[in-house]
C-alpha cells in the first residue's frame, strides 16, 4: 500500500505552528508537538478537534493552548524520518552545536527541523504563568491500548496521574536523546501519550480526548463548563486500559543495526505478555527471545527504526509512594554515603557506582530516588545522574 493513501494523512500543515488559542483567564500554557515522526499524523487532526471546539468558548479558558508540528518534511511525505529518528537526536552536546548554528557542515533534515523547533518554542514558550506543559503526542506500528512515557519527576508524576493510563518509565535511559528528555531538562512538565496504532482513526479520538484530560488537569478549563468533553474523554482513555498494569519499567531495548534483517514475529500487540525463553523475532543470526517474562512494548512493525521492541516489567505502586516519601525526604543528599557509591568529581548530583561493591539492587535503587543510568562505564561500574527540577520547577513562586 502506498503509505500516501494512508486514510488520515490529510491536511499536513505547512506552517509549524499548526494553531494557537488564548484564553481570557491566566493560566499555564500547554503546548502539544505533533509528528516528531512523520508518519504520526493522527494528533494533528485531533488538535484541530480541540481548537475548533474551543474557538467559541475564549472565555472560558485559563491560560494558552499552542500546536506544533514536529519533522514537516517526513510529514508530508508520510514517513517516520528522512534521514535520522529525529527523537533520537536531543543530546545536551548536539542541542548546543543547534543554537549555535552548524557553520557550514552539512545537516540532516532531521537536524533542520530540530534548530527550527527550538528556535520556535524559545520565541512561544515564555515562563510568564510558571513552567510550561508539553504533550508530545505519538501512535504505534503495532495495535495498542494508550499509554504514557516520561521521565519520572515527581512534577511529571503529578501530570500522568491525571490520563488514568498506564505509566512506562526507564525509556529515556534505554533511548537516550529524545524530545521529552530536552523538554524534562528544561524544567518543563513532560508527557509523551501513544495513543494507538499509526493509521487507526481511533488514535485520533484517544489523542483529542488525551488532550482535553490534560487541559482539565492543568486548570486551563472546568468541569463546570466542559463537563461533556470532560468525562468523555475520561472514559475513552481509560478504559481500553483497565485490564492492563498501571506501572512499568522497561528492562530491555533490543536495538537493531542497519543490516541485521530484523523481523518481528507477527501478532505481537503492546503490553502482550511473553514468557522467558519466549522466540520473540529472528535476525540475521537466527532467533530473537525474550531473556525475562514480562510485556512486550512497541514491536516494529514498520520499515524505518531503531527499536525493534522492548520488554517491560510491572512495578507495584506501593514503590511509587515509598519513592516519593524518599525524594521528600531528600535521601539523595546521604546516599554517596552507602559502600561503593561515590560523588562524580566534576558533576553536580552524579554518582559513580561499583556495583561489586554495593551488592543491592542498585539501579532500581536509585530510579526510586530519582537518579537515571547515563553512562554504563564498564561491567562492574556505572554513572548515574538525578533528574533536575524533581519536585520544583526553576520557576518557584509556581507550584510545578
Ligand atoms: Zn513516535
Amino acid at each position: 500500500m502506498n503509505p500516501k493513501t494512508n486514510k488520515i494523512a490529510a491536511g499536513i500543515p505547512d506552517d509549524r505552528i499548526i494553531a494557537k488559542f488564548q484564553g481570557q483567564k491566566k493560566g499555564r500554557t500547554v503546548c502539544c508537538i505533533c509528528g516528531i515522526h512523520g508518519n504520526e499524523q493522527a494528533s494533528i487532526h485531533a488538535v484541530r478537534r480541540v481548537f475548533n471546539t474551543l474557538a467559541a468558548r475564549k472565555k472560558y479558558f485559563s491560560g494558552r493552548l499552542i500546536a506544533v508540528a514536529g519533522n514537516l518534511p517526513a510529514l508530508k511525505e508520510n514517513l517516520r524520518f528522512i534521514d535520522e529518528d529525529m527523537n533520537r537526536l536531543w543530546h545536551p552536546h548536539k542541542v548546543d552545536i543547534f543554537r549555535q548554528g552548524f557553520n557550514s557542515n552539512p545537516i540532516s533534515n532531521e537536524e533542520k527541523e530540530a534548530t527550527a523547533l527550538i528556535k520556535l518554542l524559545d520565541a512561544e514558550i515564555d515562563h510568564a504563568s510558571g513552567s510550561s506543559i508539553f504533550l508530545d503526542m505519538h501512535t504505534t506500528s503495532s495495535k495498542s491500548k494508550p499509554f504514557i512515557i516520561f521521565g519520572d519527576t515527581l512534577r511529571n508524576r503529578r501530570i500522568a496521574a491525571k490520563f488514568g493510563v498506564p505509566y512506562v518509565l526507564g525509556l529515556e535511559e534505554a533511548i537516550p536523546g529524545t524530545l521529552m528528555e530536552y523538554i524534562t531538562d528544561r524544567g518543563h512538565i513532560g508527557i509523551v501519550f501513544e495513543a494507538g496504532k499509526h493509521d487507526d482513526p481511533a488514535s485520533i479520538d484517544i489523542h483529542e480526548a488525551a488532550l482535553w484530560v490534560l487541559l482539565h488537569g492543568t486548570g486551563c478549563i472546568r468541569r463546570s463548563d466542559f463537563a461533556e468533553e470532560i468525562d468523555r474523554s475520561t472514559k475513552l482513555i481509560s478504559a481500553p486500559s483497565a485490564s492492563l498494569p498501571s506501572v512499568l519499567e522497561v528492562r530491555y531495548r533490543h536495538a537493531l543495526v542497519n543490516d541485521d534483517h530484523f523481523k518481528m514475529n507477527p501478532g505481537y500487540i503492546n503490553f502482550q505478555p511473553v514468557r522467558r525463553g519466549e522466540v520473540l523475532a529472528e535476525d540475521k543470526n537466527g532467533h530473537i527471545i525474550a531473556n525475562e517474562m514480562g510485556h512486550i512494548l512497541m514491536p516494529l512493525y514498520q520499515g524505518l527504526g531503531n527499536d525493534g521492541f522492548f520488554l517491560t516489567r510491572q512495578i507495584n505502586k506501593f514503590w511509587l509512594t515509598v519513592s516519593t516519601v524518599m525524594r521528600y525526604l531528600h535521601f539523595s543528599k546521604i546516599v554517596h554515603f552507602l559502600p561503593g557509591v561515590k560523588l562524580h568529581p566534576g558533576r553536580k548530583d552524579t554518582l559513580i557506582v561499583d556495583t561489586h561493591t554495593a551488592k543491592w539492587f542498585v539501579l532500581e535503587i536509585f530510579h526510586l530516588l530519582g537518579y537515571r543510568r547515563i553512562t554504563q562505564l564498564n561491567n562492574r561500574a556505572m554513572i548515574l545522574a538525578r533528574r533536575q527540577y524533581d519536585i520544583i520547577g526553576p520557576h518557584h513562586h509556581y507550584r510545578l
